[in-house]
């Protein structure tokens, strides 16, 4: 894995980084062309050459392969994140989540079609994935969704818009619809052309109207979609869309903005670490104020503890066989439990690593003064922006922090919140672990965070609060591990 970490090193460093400088002039962003000289409809997104040759390279590694092993896919994944999203991040975490739940569901031909073409490739082309779940009306509140799917003649076909579709370049994507006459959610994987019909460009049933204008992810397109009989597959039963779609493919992603916020914070600890050596004023080096030197040993810490944090999960997940494989039958209660903490320390890690990650950037950008916000100075400028969007996509704070108090009250029949506490800092400072564990049953044990009143207030901010620092906790400890090792 080492070995391998370097060979891919000389490239993110050189000559993807580079290609990634490119792509973020504004001249350079992706457009749409909606119609071709003949008048036919393509909603073509025009990418800069360099986009598509970094992607190609990089969808190249085989991530998914199951020969690849999943410690190599991770390292290669750190690595990649350290030159922002670059067109690339995203696409790659969504089809590992598309590959994830693929791997357990893929029955039928197409699905199995699917799940090569993203997995190993075909005519050593690695597809891309796309995942559509938020709409108009509701981002957070995916059992909001008002996307129908209509069998017709034993084939869906999805109808209404989507509003946030990233990766709009992609060959497949899942989406998420409710069945004609169904109140619940189902998930699809929806190819983007129908077999015969990229080369066309005639697109699967469904438009592109819009892309959108953002803060951040300037690389990588975000549409608005209308589909109008866009053909579909049904992924897992047609009544678990919203536990899919969140117990493996948003938790994949979730998971993804853990590793890409350590990697952005690495990269932004690196570039100052370097600056200060060199930088003068006043007759010293900059490195030598205390003052620099405090603020770049906080970063220093901020980044590695996220780092060693975002592997231990990892780790955690690898060693449970994936995502894809967290709820099975006949598993024990120990087993329920390791999957329940992985579920929740991915949001927890999620939550406190994107807005640290926002933080140490900005720190960082400020360490190298007036040159810190130039957007051709140095990559910071371009990892805040992407940072800020990482602490909102794929669920932000506030949802996430509902999600786990929801989470921990309905589990503390079999699994206590304490016992939670203890097991996820297992190894860490007796002193810190009581008083964590005794705060979270006393925050869990609180009715419900959505009365409107004082205390409601108080113990919500509390419990923001606690999740923070109870992330750092568990970061601390895998820190120390590495440190001991
Ligand atoms: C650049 C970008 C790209 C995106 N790409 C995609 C994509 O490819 N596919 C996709 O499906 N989505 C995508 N999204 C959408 C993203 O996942 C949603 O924006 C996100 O889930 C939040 O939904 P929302 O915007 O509707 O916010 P809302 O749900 O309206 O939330 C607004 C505020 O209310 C808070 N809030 C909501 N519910 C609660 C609650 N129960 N308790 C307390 N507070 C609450 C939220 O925390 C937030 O602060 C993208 C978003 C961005 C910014």
């Amino acid at each position: 894995i080492d070995r391998e970490a370097r060979e891919i090193s000389k490239k993110v460093s050189f000559r993807w980084s580079k290609m990634a400088e490119a792509i973020a002039w504004p001249e350079k962003r992706p457009y749409m062309m909606h119609y071709d000289g003949h008048r036919n409809r393509i909603d073509r997104i025009v990418r800069p050459h360099e986009t598509e040759v970094m992607e190609k390279e990089i969808f190249s590694e085989a991530l998914f392969s199951s020969k690849t092993s999943p410690w190599t896919k991770l390292i290669k994944m750190y690595l990649i994140y350290q030159n922002g999203e670059a067109c690339v991040a995203c696409p790659i975490t969504c089809t590992e989540g598309m590959v994830a739940i693929l791997e357990r569901y893929a029955d039928n031909s197409e699905l199995k079609r699917i799940l090569q073409h993203c997995q190993e490739g075909i005519d050593g082309e690695f597809a891309i994935g796309a995942q559509y779940i938020s709409e108009i009306q509701g981002g957070s509140d995916i059992p909001a969704n008002l996307l129908e799917a209509v069998n017709e003649d034993g084939q869906w076909k999805l109808y209404g818009t989507k509003f946030f579709c990233s990766a709009t370049h992609a060959d497949y994507s899942m989406v998420t619809a409710k069945p004609q006459g169904s109140e619940k959610v189902a998930l699809f994987v929806v190819p983007s052309w129908l077999p015969g019909n990229k080369e066309k460009e005639i697109r699967n049933g469904y438009t592109i109207d819009r892309i959108k204008w953002k803060m951040g992810t300037s690389e990588l397109t975000t549409g608005e979609l209308t589909f109008n009989g866009a053909v579909a597959y049904e992924v897992g039963p047609l009544d678990k869309g919203v536990a899919n779609v969140v117990g493996i493919v948003l938790s994949y992603s979730r998971l993804t903005v853990g590793l890409s916020a350590a990697a952005f914070m690495t990269r932004a600890v690196r570039e100052a670490t370097r600056y200060v050596q060199f930088r003068e004023a006043f007759g010293l080096k900059i490195g030598n104020f205390p003052l620099v030197m405090g603020q770049l040993q906080d970063i220093q810490r901020t980044a590695r503890r996220t780092t060693a944090g975002a592997f231990k999960l990892y780790r955690s997940v690898i060693e449970q066989g994936g995502l894809g494989n967290a709820s099975r039958q006949g598993q024990t209660l120990e087993e329920k439990k390791e999957a329940f903490n992985i579920r929740e320390l991915i949001m927890l890690q999620k939550i406190a690593a994107s807005y640290d990650s926002t933080d140490v950037i900005r720190t960082a950008m400020s360490l190298f003064g007036g040159h810190g916000i130039m957007e051709d100075f140095s990559v910071l400028p371009r990892l805040y922006r992407d940072s800020a969007v990482n602490e909102l996509w794929e669920g932000p704070r506030n949802v996430l922090l509902m999600q786990i108090h929801r989470d921990l009250q309905k589990a503390s029949e079999w699994y206590k919140p304490e016992e939670f506490v203890r097991n996820i800092l297992a190894g860490g400072n007796s002193e810190v672990v009581d008083k964590l564990a005794a705060e979270m049953a006393e925050i869990v044990a609180y009715p419900n965070l959505l009365q409107a009143d004082e205390e409601t207030i108080r113990m919500s901010m509390r419990w923001d609060k606690f999740c923070h620092e109870f992330s750092h906790a568990y970061q601390d400890i895998a820190l120390s591990e590495v440190e001991k090792d």
